[in-house]
């Protein structure tokens, strides 16, 4: 299969990109790794008339730290994000959920600002970003918007860029030196999307539950916190019993759509399984 024809735009700057993005309104769309945005054309679902290649834009692909944030450039690639010792320092969370994207090829070239982009629901990357309570930073020609992780997934396959907006960065909190963290996930098979996924942060003071974010993936039209897990968990010490209680209200919280791979009992049975074997892992990892 091969795309349909379009235009094809190299700005050597960001402000090049954001210039291409405004004349092009509507009409243009960005390639980052292409992963995702090259199979949808050349299958014709996707057929711009222009594409701004933002591959050649310096600085995009930056990972560095800004007071108490993880900032991480939109064109980093998920194996150099993967490979990252800041990115394993200050939010492991993301470093552990790697584990689980895609293959190495793949890897390679995706980025983390187009995989945000795409808003597959069964991405690992959401739902780190929702647990971490990460804020997007979009651009445009008039100016800059920052967008908490929470609001920037707003359906299956949308998001909250406007037209003539493009993701430059994700800022992460750094993630406190004594909180534990967990991603478990299933698939059908190895570097596969989500079938579900469970990414988890807490923090323990004296054995009591002072900090819980809990993120699902894979179940709905996009990757959402569990905030009544989250209340169940805080102020309580953090014993198997309450975790059971935990999974088994994951259980009844989701609300998954039945795929090919799993229909709907069989995913609320993983969101059980992975939320407990997520909390029991972030547990451990308390210091
Ligand atoms: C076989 C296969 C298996 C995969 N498995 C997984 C997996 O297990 N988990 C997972 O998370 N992903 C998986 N992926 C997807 C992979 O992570 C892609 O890298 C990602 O979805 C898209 O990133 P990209 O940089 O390639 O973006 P592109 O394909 O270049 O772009 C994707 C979309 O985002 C837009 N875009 C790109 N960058 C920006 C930006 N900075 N601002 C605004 N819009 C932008 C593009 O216009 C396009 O609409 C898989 C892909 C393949 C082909």
């Amino acid at each position: 299969m091969k795309p349909a024809a379009f235009e094809y735009v190299r700005p050597g700057s960001l402000n090049e990109a954001l210039q291409a993005l405004s004349r092009h309104a509507g009409n243009a769309k960005i390639l980052a790794g292409g992963q995702s945005l090259v199979p949808m054309m050349n299958l014709r679902m996707l057929h711009p008339a222009v594409i701004i290649d933002i591959n050649r834009v310096p600085g995009l692909d930056a990972i560095r730290t800004d007071g108490d944030a993880l900032v991480v450039g939109a064109l980093a690639r998920h194996s150099t994000l993967r490979d990252s010792p800041i990115v394993a320092k200050h939010c492991p969370l993301m470093r552990e959920a790697y584990r689980y994207v895609a293959h190495k090829p793949i890897r390679n070239r995706g980025t983390l600002g187009g995989n945000i982009s795409h808003a597959d629901p069964a991405s690992e990357m959401p739902a780190v970003l929702v647990a971490t309570d990460a804020t997007i930073v979009v651009k445009s020609a008039k100016g800059e918007r920052k967008i908490a992780a929470a609001n920037f997934f707003i359906g299956l396959m949308q998001t909250a860029l406007q037209t003539g907006e493009m993701v430059t960065e994700i800022r992460i909190p750094i993630a406190p030196a004594n909180q534990g963290w967990a991603f478990e996930e299933a698939a059908n098979r190895k570097g596969d999307f989500a079938m579900a996924a469970i990414g988890a942060t807490l923090t323990l003071t004296g054995g009591v539950c002072s900090q819980a974010a809990v993120a699902v993936a894979g179940m709905s039209d996009r990757a959402t916190r569990l905030s009544a897990l989250e209340a169940l968990l805080e102020r309580k010490p953090l014993d198997d019993d309450l975790i059971m209680r935990a999974a088994v209200l994951a259980k009844s919280s989701v609300k998954p759509d039945s795929s090919y791979h799993a229909d709907v009992d069989f995913k609320r049975d993983l969101a059980e399984a992975l939320t407990e074997r997520a909390l029991k892992n972030a547990r451990a990892r308390c210091k």
